[in-house]
């Protein structure tokens, strides 16, 4: 039996590799940063989620460093035990207040959050309607949760306006979504989702991890992008992205749907409390967001600025105000190519192809940071035409 198990492992990796899907993992030799150290020297970073820098922001490691001495190093316990110390209740009311919510519950990871929200509110008698693009997390609690499913096309608001229809002889109805989605850096229409939700009777789930910290006019995420911050009933998201990335998660919502969560969501319940460290850190980390908006506005700029120049070189890009910026290449060959191209150059990016993303839209993703500098900027911007001149795309 064992035997046969491990045969049958190895054919399967055997296949993922033969496909080309195997993930090999990079190992860096220095801090999350722009200059990161990795085996053959240094390169610019151009595939962190660190969109503000926060992951070894000075005042970041002062605030965790202090931290480690007030609270010490780990919880030992789910919250419910003992595993509540006066800086969790901070950061949950920080990210309240932050979000113009009500209340907020913090998960280990954004996963965990979405894991255990479903299945909490939604009995057989309830429906979930879905972007078909969703995050893993977001389909995987919806799995979990006994409720009717539907989905409908990516931001497609009349196949919406459908399933909203189809589900119509449920109890409840959540419509579920990212706020941003990762490969195109396209934000959710989620004033039209609202709508639709006020129209048929649904609340509406936003998941903002691409988003929380950085995205909006101050930061909020892409309910403030939107304009729809207290019309988004359940708001989910990391702190292992912008907010310092280093872990945890949370879904912030009316003291009803907190309070339920406490009780009865499993990854709450029975997995352990956030490190006090990250608590206090990732509290720090939403203050300097909100005392210094400089970072969220150089972001904002080095967006801007990137994506003129490197429409300016040439490349067809998905456009938009997100600081994830996909270059379309189009064919599945030159996503790989131009990655390990723009390595040599001392640029790393990452080329995303099929089955990631649709047949024919192969692309490398670049993420912006506000811990880049415009020369920093420039030098991605004068590699990519090489790299794009010597593969005959430009
Ligand atoms: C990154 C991401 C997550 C996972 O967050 P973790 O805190 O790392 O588990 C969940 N949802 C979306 C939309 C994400 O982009």
């Amino acid at each position: 039996m064992t035997k046969n198990i491990f045969e049958t492992i190895r054919s399967e990796l055997e296949s993922i590799r033969v496909s080309g899907l195997y993930k090999e993992e990079r190992v860096l030799l220095s801090q999350q940063q722009v200059r990161i150290q990795i085996e053959r020297g240094e390169v610019l970073n151009f595939c962190a989620n660190d969109y503000l820098g926060l992951a070894n922001h000075p005042e970041i490691l002062e605030s965790a460093k202090e931290a480690l001495d007030l609270y010490g190093y780990g919880m030992a316990s789910v919250r419910f035990i003992c595993g509540t110390q006066d800086v969790h209740k901070q950061l949950e009311q920080a990210v309240s207040e932050f979000l113009g919510m009500e209340d907020t519950v913090l998960y280990s990871s954004c996963f965990d959050a979405n894991g255990g929200l479903f299945e909490t509110l939604l009995t057989e008698k309830d429906a979930v309607i879905s972007d078909r693009l969703n995050h893993a997390s977001i389909i995987d609690g919806i799995r979990l949760c006994k409720a009717a499913r539907f989905r409908y096309n990516h931001a497609d608001m009349n196949h919406l306006e459908t399933q909203l229809k189809r589900a119509k002889k449920y109890r409840f109805r959540v419509i579920a979504t990212d706020g941003v989605f990762s490969m195109d850096g396209d934000v959710a229409p989620l004033d039209e989702i609202c709508e639709m939700a006020d129209r048929y009777d649904a609340i509406v789930m936003v998941d903002d991890s691409h988003a929380t910290g950085f995205f909006g006019a101050t930061g909020r995420g892409s309910i403030e992008y939107c304009n729809v911050m207290g019309r988004v009933q359940i708001v989910a998201s990391t702190f292992g992205k912008a907010l310092g990335g280093a872990s945890g998660g949370f879904t912030a919502a009316a003291n009803e749907v907190t309070s339920l969560l406490r009780q009865r969501s499993r990854p709450y319940l029975f997995s352990n409390s956030l490190s006090p460290v990250i608590a206090a850190t990732t509290l720090k980390a939403v203050d300097l967001i909100t005392r210094s908006p400089e970072l969220v506005k150089k972001l904002r700029s080095n967006t801007a600025y990137f994506r003129e120049k490197i429409t300016s070189a040439g490349f067809d890009i998905r456009l938009g105000d997100h600081p994830i910026i996909p270059i379309m290449l189009g064919e599945e060959r030159l996503a790989g190519q131009m990655a390990a191209k723009m390595l040599d150059e001392g640029i790393y990016v990452v080329g995303f192809s099929y089955p990631v993303v649709p047949r024919g839209e192969a692309r490398i993703r670049v993420q912006i940071s506000a811990a880049h500098e415009t020369q920093d900027l420039d030098r991605a911007v004068t590699a990519f035409q090489k790299v794009g001149g010597e593969l005959g795309i430009l």
